[in-house]
């Protein structure tokens, strides 16, 4: 079913060998793939060495295991073994021995906190440390992660009511410019889940709720004075005599790093070609969904590949490039739109690829650091895509056209493989055509010889021509996204031309 050749997988470009954070990756060994890891978890062997068992650990203990042939690692509590996990780690040998012995928590947040561990590393799973450990538990609010004794009022407070037929949960998150990206909630069964973003923050309101409701719920927001409403429809009228049971993350306010990811049952309505390769795929939001995935963020698909759940990174991007900017996009907030290029040797794309219309796919809450506020000073915008790292630029190009009054130019510049690689190539045409400030520039590695436009890979030269402001003194942001060296080199590229760090966004994980 899956198409995974053992030997040569993963190919020295796979996504498995290069960082998605931009970090280096390590060379794996053949036969070291995640679908041979996969493959050993369910082999029967015993992976701890502790023949099944599950035991405390001490944190003496867990200091002990701390060389190569014997390395233990606490992740939220949990001790795993990591030794046999060793030589498969995309990230190599020495950042895994950088935790040997001790809580990896704060590590392993840092690096990669969407990586599915516990499903990945269920089979080395050693036991529960017998004190708590150094970092703390996922969701709980320790006094010292509080935004501190002078800013706690800052912490958003929520309140309800009833009528005959609604539930009205209303927050008051304490901040002046809410709107409806800041707002995510969910509500399945009777398990509500609503998170609140405050800058660098989450506040979450999470409760089984006492009776059942209705599937429809209506989100309003009232910007200017922060105030968020959920509103429930009662499936019986009766009376509540509370709103529902606490959930262990209820009422916390915390860094966004540190909450959890929540993932939500999305089905796959429609899946068309954009090239040879690559694919649109629209996806639905349950009804009892708000989520709205902000310019430049990502979200993280999860599926269970032979009985583990691998998670990966994807950018949502707009139906198509709308050429009228009178008319909004049609986006109705209820639908993802993802883009996405399957690879034949590819572990989950091929996976996505078997997807039928009408199957689910696991979605999570959006992440990623670029602010809008970037691209609404900048006059000459420039974005730099190769291959399906356009899809952090589609939404961004309309945003930039739509609502940034001072560009005066925009140019993209789009490196491919080949013309047949192009994406949205008709539609970039007829954007330049129709909107003076936008330009588009297709450069190809390896084109036919047919091809009469420029050629080559990114490089100093090809920048110092294309990247230029349109004024002395005008202010320029320039975006970059593509494969990981691809990306390095533009932003060395750039730096040696001058331009500062303020003026370069790259987008990774
Ligand atoms: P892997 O199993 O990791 O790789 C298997 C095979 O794929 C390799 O053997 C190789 O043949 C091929 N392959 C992988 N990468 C490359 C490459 N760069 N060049 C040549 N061959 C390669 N992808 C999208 O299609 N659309 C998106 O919107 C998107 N958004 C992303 C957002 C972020 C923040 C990041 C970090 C990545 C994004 N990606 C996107 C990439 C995506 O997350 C996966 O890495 C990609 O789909 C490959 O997954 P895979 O498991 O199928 O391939
Ligand atoms: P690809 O292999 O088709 O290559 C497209 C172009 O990228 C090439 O023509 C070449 O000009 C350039 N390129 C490729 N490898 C290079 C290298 N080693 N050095 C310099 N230039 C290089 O690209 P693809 O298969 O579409 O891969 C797209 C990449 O973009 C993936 O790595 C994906 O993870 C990444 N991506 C990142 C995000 C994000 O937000 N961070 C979003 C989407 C895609």
């Amino acid at each position: 079913m899956l198409n995974v050749p053992p030997q040569a997988f993963p190919a020295p470009s796979s996504q498995q060998r290069v960082a998605a954070g931009g970090r280096a990756k390590v060379p794996l060994k053949p036969g070291r793939s995640l679908m041979d890891w996969i493959r050993l978890t369910k082999s029967g062997r015993d992976l701890t060495g502790l023949k099944g068992r599950l035991i405390e650990v001490t944190e003496d203990e867990l200091a002990k295991h701390n060389k190569k042939e014997d390395c233990w690692i606490c992740i939220r509590g949990f001790v795993y073994n990591v030794t046999p996990y060793m030589e498969y780690h995309p990230g190599g040998e020495d950042e895994l021995m950088k935790a040997a012995g001790a809580d990896g928590t704060d590590l392993f947040d840092q690096v990669h906190r969407w990586v599915n561990y516990e499903s990945m590393l269920k089979e080395c799973l050693v036991g529960r440390m017998a004190v708590k450990p150094i970092a703390a538990p996922k969701g709980m609010l320790p006094e010292k992660k509080v935004l501190g004794a002078s800013a706690r009022d800052l912490t958003p407070s929520y309140d309800w009511f009833q009528t005959d037929s609604l539930i009205t949960i209303v927050i008051y998150t304490k901040q002046k410019d809410m709107n409806a990206e800041l707002v995510i909630v969910d509500c399945q069964d009777k398990r509500l889940r609503g998170e609140i973003i405050v800058d660098d923050h989450s506040y979450l309101v999470e409760v089984d709720l006492d009776h059942a409701v209705q599937e429809d719920m209506a989100v309003n927001i009232a910007e200017k004075v922060g105030k968020v409403e959920f509103i429930l429809k009662k499936k019986d009228n009766i009376h509540w005599k509370m709103l529902g049971q606490a959930l262990e993350s209820h009422n916390t306010f915390i860094k966004r790093t540190e909450r959890g990811l929540f993932y939500r049952q999305c089905k796959l309505v429609s899946k068309t070609e954009v090239t040879h390769d690559t694919k649109l795929l629209c996806l639905m939001l349950p009804r009892s969904t708000h989520l709205c995935v902000p310019i430049g963020q990502h979200v993280y698909l999860k599926q269970t590949i032979a009985g583990t759940d691998v998670v990966k990174p994807y950018t949502p991007v707009l139906p198509f490039l709308p050429l009228d900017f009178k008319e909004p996009p049609r986006h109705d907030g209820a639908h993802l739109y993802l883009m996405i290029k399957i690879y034949s040797c590819g572990l989950f794309t091929q996976a996505l690829d078997h997807l039928q219309i009408g199957d689910y796919i696991s979605v999570s809450n959006p992440e990623g650091n670029f602010k809008k506020s970037q691209v609404q000073t900048s006059e000459d915008l420039f974005l730099l895509a190769a291959g399906t790292g356009f899809t952090p630029m589609v939404k961004l190009l309309n945003f930039a056209l739509t609502e940034v009054g001072c560009l005066r130019t925009v140019r993209l510049i789009f490196f491919n493989k080949t013309e047949d690689d192009i994406l949205w190539r008709n539609q970039l045409e007829q954007l330049a055509l129709k909107d003076e400030r936008f330009e588009v520039q297709f450069i190809l590695s390896q084109p036919t010889k047919d091809w009469v436009g420029k050629q080559g890979k990114i490089s100093s030269s090809l920048l110092s021509e294309c990247v230029k402001r349109s004024r002395k003194d005008s202010k320029v942001l320039i975006c970059i996204c593509g494969p990981t060296p691809f990306t390095e080199q533009g932003v060395q590229y750039l730096k040696d031309l001058g331009y500062s760090q303020e003026e370069i966004h790259t987008f990774t994980a």
